[in-house]
């Protein structure tokens, strides 16, 4: 069989979790033949996402807030606890959308029905080819690329999206160099059902082990990720449904008042990756196949998102989609986005993880100077919280 003989389209996307599918939908929307490659499941095991404002509009243009409303709690408030016990401990900063002029910062899904929510418009658009199977094996040359795998037949593309997550083929196949490290860290998900109203307030404790963030979902529920060194981890995994819920709502010092388990639990080792570059040759990189690093404040989808909408616009009207062109464009648009979080993420952790008093000191004034300076408040509501994107 020679290329020409082989189907092609435009754009192939190898992996159908959150990211490959929002850029199937995005792609396809801005007139592109676009195949998305990969099982389209996402494990229930409590882990939700909080989509923070620019997210949530995405999903807006892509369709998809009016089914994910009803699913989704608004976050109105994000309230920092510093539970270190060190001795430059300062009150909870809280933060509030109003104060951006936003209703909320974002809303919060779990991210199974993320997932299924984003398949099933796939399903829908005839624009886009689904196809189940793993992909194996890329070859690339002047023109294309060609994708071989699982229960489908040989597809060209000219241009791959890599949307395969943290042990990217393509990012091997495109011969992208990545560096991966690990924290002493695993986080625990799970939801609950709580005796008191969360008043749409999300709560993230900073311990000495790491972050411990209870995220409001509707009704009286709210779900968890805990950070926890991996003994520690292993002892409260190892708790029965209501021992876990007694030890919850304890480390949550009874915010919430009573607390019972609503679903079943996760468990994930904590580690972080970046690249050097987004893209090479006909290849490019998106969500966790460029950059992991620990929840905390919310990033990781979020960022992942943004690739999206950053590959849309460099793709732009170009009459050859793999263009080096648009790669480079591409690459240069997520350069400073993904380092200034990777890198925060990363220190945030780092401090919380020491109890050497020069980084309780920094992160205490940090605090302080979150709580008292306005302006920069709000400069950190809209980079960070608010994703970068908020009007
Ligand atoms: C506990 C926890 C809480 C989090 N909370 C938040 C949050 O509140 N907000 C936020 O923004 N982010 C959050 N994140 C991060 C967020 O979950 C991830 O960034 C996001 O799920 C990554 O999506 P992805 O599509 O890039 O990767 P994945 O979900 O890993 O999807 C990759 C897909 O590629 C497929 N695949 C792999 N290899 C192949 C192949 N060869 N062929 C075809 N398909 C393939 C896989 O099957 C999978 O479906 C959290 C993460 C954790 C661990």
């Amino acid at each position: 069989m020679t290329t020409s003989d082989i189907a092609t389209v435009d754009i192939a996307i190898v992996g159908a979790g959150a990211v490959g599918l929002a850029a199937a939908l995005l792609l396809a929307n801005s007139g592109r033949s676009v195949a998305v490659m990969g099982p389209a499941q996402a494990r229930r095991d409590g882990r939700t996402v909080a989509l923070l404002d620019g997210s949530w509009r995405l999903l807006g243009e892509l369709g998809l807030t009016g089914t994910l409303a009803e699913r989704a709690a608004p976050l109105a408030v994000m309230r920092l606890v510093d539970d270190t016990g060190s001795l430059f401990r300062q009150p909870p900063v809280e933060f509030r959308a109003s104060e951006v002029g936003l209703e909320a910062f974002g809303w919060n899904v779990e991210n199974a029905e993320l997932v299924e929510a984003l398949a099933a418009k796939v399903g829908e658009n005839d624009a886009i080819r689904h196809e189940p199977g793993l992909v194996s094996d890329m070859s690339e040359d002047s023109t294309g690329v060609t994708l071989t795998g699982e229960g489908f037949a040989p597809l060209r593309a000219r241009i791959v999206v890599g949307a395969d997550g943290r042990q990217s083929r393509v990012r091997a196949a495109a011969g992208i160099a990545a560096r991966d490290w690990t924290y002493p860290q695993s986080a625990l998900t799970a939801i609950f059902a709580h005796r008191r109203d969360h008043r749409d307030v999300s709560t993230e404790f900073h311990t000495r082990k790491g972050p411990f963030t209870l995220v409001p979902l509707p009704g009286r529920r709210s779900s968890l990720v805990w950070l926890l060194d991996p003994a520690e981890a292993d002892a409260v995994a190892a708790l029965d449904d209501v021992a876990f819920a007694r030890r919850v709502e304890t480390q949550a010092h009874a915010l919430l008042g009573a607390m019972r388990l609503d679903g079943p639990r996760g468990r994930v080792p904590m580690g972080g990756l970046s690249v050097a570059h987004f893209g090479a040759g006909r290849m490019v990189l998106a969500g966790e196949a460029a950059h992991v690093f620990p929840p905390i404040g919310a990033q990781g989808l979020n960022l992942g998102l943004r690739d999206v909408i950053a590959l849309r616009d460099a793709l732009g009207e170009a009459v050859d989609p793999g263009a080096a062109t648009v790669v480079a464009a591409y690459d240069r648009a997520r350069q400073a986005d993904v380092r200034l979080r990777t890198g925060a993420v990363d220190a945030l952790n780092r401090t919380l993880l020491t109890d050497l008093m020069p980084a309780d000191l920094l992160r205490g004034a940090g605090l302080l100077a979150l709580s008292r300076i306005g302006p920069l408040r709000r400069l950190v509501m809209r980079q960070g919280l608010a994703g970068g994107m908020a009007p």
